[in-house]
């Protein structure tokens, strides 16, 4: 099993243990300590799994736990240090997919990655304003009725959706759909572009999601 996993945690040592098993078993790791930081860099670069500390500097998880779930399924593994708390976290219908109880073994927390990963199904499901997103199967529907998007397409929409109003340039876009650095002409994404947009009219008559920012790139906004 791989994936990225994005290791929320304050305490150095402990996101390194942590590391150094993920590594062991396959998967590769990004390590965050302030909580400020994480759901930009969530909307930014999906992980497949975040594993994340209650307590942090910054913001605490269960704020955050909330912010990712108005926006991604993405499975989210929360760390407390107090074995109590975890039955008030469970009250709180946070949309965790599971709880680790501090202090742990590593190996333990290697096993859960696992078992919620093979739950979740690989991929995550992005929701926002009736656009459903399914990146296990590439699959994606507007107002239940499905978008026959190419993966171009489908990571390019993706992406932009993840992040609500902000422009990107026609070269950030191109990173982020092209990152094996092949070398593409910018007008390639307008003709992506041109192509989502034309689907989605065919599914959804007057909505348009996507939007030129003359001179400078792309945005989404749902209406
Ligand atoms: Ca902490």
């Amino acid at each position: 099993m791989s994936g990225k996993i994005l290791i929320v945690e304050d305490e150095e040592k402990l996101a390194g243990l942590l590391r150094d098993y993920l590594l062991q078993a396959g998967f590769t790791t990004e390590w965050l300590s302030d909580g400020l930081a994480v759901v930009p860099r969530v909307r930014e670069e999906l992980p497949d799994l975040i594993l994340l500390d209650l307590m942090l500097p910054g913001r605490d998880g269960l704020d955050i736990c909330r912010e990712i779930r108005t926006f991604s399924s993405v499975p989210i593994i929360m760390v407390t240090a107090r074995v109590e708390e975890i039955d008030r976290l469970l009250g709180l219908e946070l949309g965790a997919d599971d709880y680790i109880c501090k202090p742990f073994s590593p190996r333990e927390v290697v096993a859960r990655v696992r078992t919620v990963l093979r739950r979740s199904g690989g991929g995550q499901t992005l929701q926002a304003a009736g656009l459903v997103m399914d990146e296990s199967r590439y699959k994606a529907t507007l107002q239940g009725r499905e978008l026959d998007l190419t993966a171009v397409e489908f990571k390019l929409l993706q992406f932009l959706a993840l992040s609500p109003g902000r422009i990107f340039s026609r070269s950030q876009l191109m990173d982020r759909i092209y990152p094996d650095q092949r070398i593409v002409d910018d007008r390639t994404i307008d003709s992506h572009v041109k192509k989502l947009r034309k689907k989605i009219a065919a599914v959804s008559p007057g909505e348009e999601l996507i939007y030129s920012v003359y001179g400078v790139g792309y945005k989404y906004e749902a209406s």
